[in-house]
Parts: structure tokens; C-alpha cells; sequence
């Protein structure tokens, strides 16, 4: 049984209710006690202009499955909420469902890098994840409360 965080994020109309409905689907797939961050706005980064402000916000709970099985079931939810399965990373999307954390476990392979890459270096990824794992540490030694942290000291 892991600890595991995951971000839900997403630019469109339906956003908000896909996130709702794919909480409920990560419980009824076996992830247990889900904690949820507040939903954050953010306006969109590295995208094409006018692209509508994304919300994100995550969550963390336990999971007693391989990581593997974790990101299928993301790419599962991604799909089912109307996501296309050939997408390009920085268009519009109704879900976006990224593992953040599995435990303390460091994954690198084809398909899963883990903690997620990006996740240090944005801030409404970090802000989220203070509310519910402040303590989680990335590989590093610095915890997600840290990390941020220093986030907003480079940004003032
Ligand atoms: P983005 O999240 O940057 O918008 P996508 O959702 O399209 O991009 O994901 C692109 C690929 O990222 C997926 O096919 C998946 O295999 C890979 N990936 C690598 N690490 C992770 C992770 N930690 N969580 C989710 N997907 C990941
Ligand atoms: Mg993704």
C-alpha cells in the first residue's frame, strides 16, 4: 500500500464536473481515504495565445497497486471524461490526470517519470499539494512546504 498524490487539472467547460466525476472514479477503483486540495485558477503557461486559464487542484490517498496500474487507470479517466487519446501535451483539455507522488518511489521509464517532472518548478502544482502532503519529500531532501516555499521567494 502506497501513499499517492495525483493533480487533476484542465482548461474547458466541463472541467470542474470532470473532476468531481473522476474522484469518484479513482475511489471506486480502489484508491482509499482521498484527501482533495482546493481548486486553484491559473492562467496557461507555454501554450498558444488566448488559451481559456486552466484549474488544477490534487489529491492523495492509497493506493495497493503497481504505479503502472495507476497511470492506466489516470489514462482511463482521461479518456472516459473526453480527452483524446492522441493529444498533443500543451492543447486545450477537458482532464489531466498526472501522478505526482507514489510513495517515495523515483520511476523513470518510458512512460513514467516520477515524482512528476514539472511538479517542483510550478506553482499551482506546489500550492495544491501544500494543503494536503506539505511534508512529502521530492528525491532531493525538500519537501513540498519547503519547495514552495522558495518558490515564492524567486518570485518576488
Ligand atoms: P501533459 O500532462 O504534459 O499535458 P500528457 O497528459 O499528454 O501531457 O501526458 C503525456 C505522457 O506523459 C503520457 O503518455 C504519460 O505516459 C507520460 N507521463 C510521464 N510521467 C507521468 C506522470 N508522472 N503522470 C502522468 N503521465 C506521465
Ligand atoms: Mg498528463
Amino acid at each position: 500500500m502506497k501513499q499517492i498524490t495525483v493533480m487533476l487539472g484542465g482548461n474547458l467547460a466541463g472541467t470542474r464536473d470532470a473532476m468531481v466525476r473522476a474522484l469518484e472514479k479513482f475511489a471506486a477503483a480502489g484508491v482509499s481515504h482521498i484527501r482533495i486540495s482546493s481548486v486553484i485558477s491559473s492562467r496557461a503557461v507555454d501554450c498558444v495565445p488566448d488559451t481559456p486559464d486552466f484549474l488544477d487542484m490534487g489529491f492523495t490517498g492509497f493506493w495497493d497497486k503497481s504505479a503502472r496500474e495507476l497511470l492506466e487507470l489516470c489514462q482511463q479517466i482521461e479518456i472516459e471524461a473526453g480527452r483524446p487519446a492522441i493529444h498533443s501535451s500543451r492543447e486545450s483539455r477537458i482532464l489531466d490526470c498526472d501522478i505526482i507522488f507514489f510513495g517515495d518511489d523515483i520511476i523513470n521509464s518510458d512512460r513514467l517519470i516520477v515524482p512528476h517532472p514539472r511538479a517542483k518548478e510550478r506553482d499551482f502544482v506546489l500550492i495544491p499539494l501544500a494543503e494536503i502532503v506539505p511534508g512529502q519529500k521530492f528525491p532531493d531532501g525538500e519537501s513540498v512546504a519547503e519547495k514552495l516555499k522558495k518558490f515564492k521567494g524567486v518570485e518576488k
